[in-house]
């Protein structure tokens, strides 16, 4: 794993999976959101699975997907209350803060870009006070576009320049990292491991991290 620091000036960088273990957003998803549903409704864990699986596979990808309004709508839940009620489970990937910092060190414009809706990115900022590194915090619902579409990354782009060629992504997602690599970006790498408690299910077609420490190892830019 090797960062090319001297050839970077701007950086992006997922949040969840790649800053922040995945493993809150998979436990709300996959066990306690399905739980709160199986109660509420007095269902079976199977019968769950059956309303809820054809909603996740139609929607994943999209910016519904990442919404908080839509899915309170479709499930009929708060979906922020429900997510409060596990929020003790949202934590740092290891060495992130590290990283982070490293990060702050050797570029003047580093930016947090996620699909996640902004009262989430709220309640994660509230948890773990993310927002101390970055220069700017964007959510895609606000650039109309989530970021595995093109779209997107022109948005990011018109929104404030950056050089692609000068720029490293960081992202736990191949989908977005295509996109990110049809934009142009010069430096990709993917997340070996999101979610401390799963094993990874893609493979990558791009480098992958398989820790926030051997990235720093890599020779630093005098400044
Ligand atoms: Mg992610």
């Amino acid at each position: 794993m090797y960062i090319d620091w001297s050839n970077i000036e701007t950086v992006l960088l997922d949040m969840d999976g790649t800053l922040l273990d995945l493993h809150f957003d998979s436990h709300f998803w996959l066990d306690h959101l399905p739980q709160v549903y199986a109660q509420k409704h007095q269902l079976s864990d199977e019968e769950v699975q059956q309303i809820m699986m054809p909603l996740f596979e139609n929607h994943a990808g999209t910016l519904n997907w990442y919404c908080v309004e839509f899915w309170s709508d479709a499930l009929g839940l708060d979906i922020m209350q429900h997510k409060q009620e596990v929020s003790h489970k949202i934590g740092y990937r290891p060495a992130a803060q590290g990283f982070l910092q490293r990060c702050r060190e050797q570029v003047d414009d580093l930016r947090l870009i996620t699909n996640a809706h902004r009262e989430v990115l709220n309640l994660k900022i509230e948890h773990t006070k993310l927002d101390q590194y970055f220069d700017q915090m964007v959510c895609s619902h606000e650039l109309g576009a989530p970021k595995e579409q093109l779209e997107f990354w022109s948005s990011l782009h018109s929104m404030q320049g950056f050089d692609p060629d000068s720029t490293l992504f960081i992202d736990d997602s191949e989908t977005v990292l295509d996109a990110a690599h049809a934009f142009g970006i010069g430096h990709i790498f993917s997340i070996a491991e999101p979610d401390s408690q799963r094993e990874r299910a893609q493979a990558s077609k791009f480098p992958m991290l398989t820790s926030f420490t051997s990235a720093q190892e890599a020779p630093l830019k005098q400044r």
